[in-house]
């Protein structure tokens, strides 16, 4: 049997994609029914008012809702308000905890959602999986609603803070130890693969390395290229039915580092640390193809002090990584004492910052 996979109707990723929205077919969508617009309360408040600008909203059909974080409490409460509204369509605008929110919610509500990423921070942009924290120190991935729209406008994400952009990079390097981690776990017969989502979540990765090594390196064509590559990950994503594709013991390592380390760092640059580790533990020592050169070259971290994490916190974090998700990987097949991991890490980072 074939499988149904659910994707965006509408994907605009341009500059100035704002000034297209009026003579899209998303215009005469929104048109008419009652929105509940969720964002945060600062810049990404501001570019919300552009849009409603740019759809001609009425005030009659908006609900403006602040999402301060992608707690479990704000998500159920964004939830309520949605609902008491009669909301017929979210709209979700920021960097990544808005995005969460409005796909966990348009799930709940059964309604479409609209995905307005302000910066190209992950692979959230254009996924059916929303990252939620249900406490303090853990945040889990869900399913949420598979995006009815994505609009990305370049110049907007051109403008967010080049940090944000740099750990959407090293969200989208860690595909590749993602995808050797779902291959080994086939191997060892835990796991299905989906040849298909692997296929486009490594053309996805392939993509940005071959613009970054050959084509144009202007600011604006390196952003078209990690914005294209990161929709292609919540493609893969989507294939898959889970974030498989793109979610490996890099990705645990990160979140373990956010359950007993303090979180103290973004999300993809949490995971370009782990990327280093799995790569090393997986077998990938060479430094020819290693990640390495393409995190000096976007500005993401090469060492966890950089971060601000101590070797301590790191060897806690590896150790815990597997109990956070079943999810096999690399760390399955590696001795997780302190000492092992110790060296391992010394192995990895050795050059002390
Ligand atoms: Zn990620």
């Amino acid at each position: 049997m074939a499988k149904n996979v659910l994707l965006p109707n509408h994907l605009i990723c341009e500059p100035r994609a704002f000034g297209r929205l009026r003579a899209s077919e998303i215009y005469a969508e929104a048109a008419e029914r009652r929105i509940a617009l969720l964002s945060g309360a600062g810049p990404t408040y501001e570019i919300g008012e552009r849009l409603i600008e740019e759809l001609k909203l009425k005030p009659s059909q908006i609900n403006r809702l602040v999402c301060p974080d992608n707690s479990l409490q704000t998500i159920d409460r964004l939830e309520a308000e949605a609902q008491s509204h009669f909301t017929e369509m979210i709209i979700g605008v920021g960097g990544g905890k808005a995005l969460d929110a409005a796909k966990v919610v348009g799930a709940r509500l059964n309604v479409p959602v609209m995905l307005v990423p302000t910066a190209l921070s992950g692979d959230a942009i254009c996924s059916p999986v929303g990252s939620v924290r249900v406490s303090p120190d853990k945040s889990i991935s869900i399913a949420g609603t598979m995006p009815w729209a994505v609009v990305i406008d370049l110049e907007v994400a051109a403008g967010s803070p080049v940090r944000l952009w740099s750990a959407g990079i090293g969200d989208l390097l860690s595909n590749k130890t993602a995808l050797a981690d779902w291959k080994l776990a086939h191997r060892a017969a835990r796991e299905k693969i989906d040849t298909f989502a692997c296929l486009i979540a490594d053309h996805a990765i392939e993509a940005f390395i071959h613009a970054a090594d050959h084509g144009n390196e202007s600011k604006e064509a390196l952003l078209r290229v990690t914005a294209e590559s990161l929709i292609m990950s919540g493609m893969a994503m989507a294939i898959a039915g889970s974030s498989r594709p793109c979610s490996g013991s890099e990705h645990l390592i990160s979140h373990a580092l956010d359950a007993y380390c303090g979180g103290k760092a973004l999300h993809g640059e949490q995971v370009a640390i782990g990327l280093l580790i799995a790569e090393w533990l997986q077998g990938n020592r060479d430094s020819g193809s290693s990640m390495r050169p393409y995190l000096v070259r976007f500005g993401l971290p090469t060492h966890y002090e950089e971060l601000g994490y101590s070797k301590e916190e790191m060897i806690l974090a590896i150790r815990k990584a597997p109990t956070l998700r079943n999810r096999y990987t690399v760390l399955n097949e590696t001795e997780l004492t302190a000492d092992h991991i110790g060296r391992v890490l010394d192995a990895v980072f050795t050059t002390p910052r």
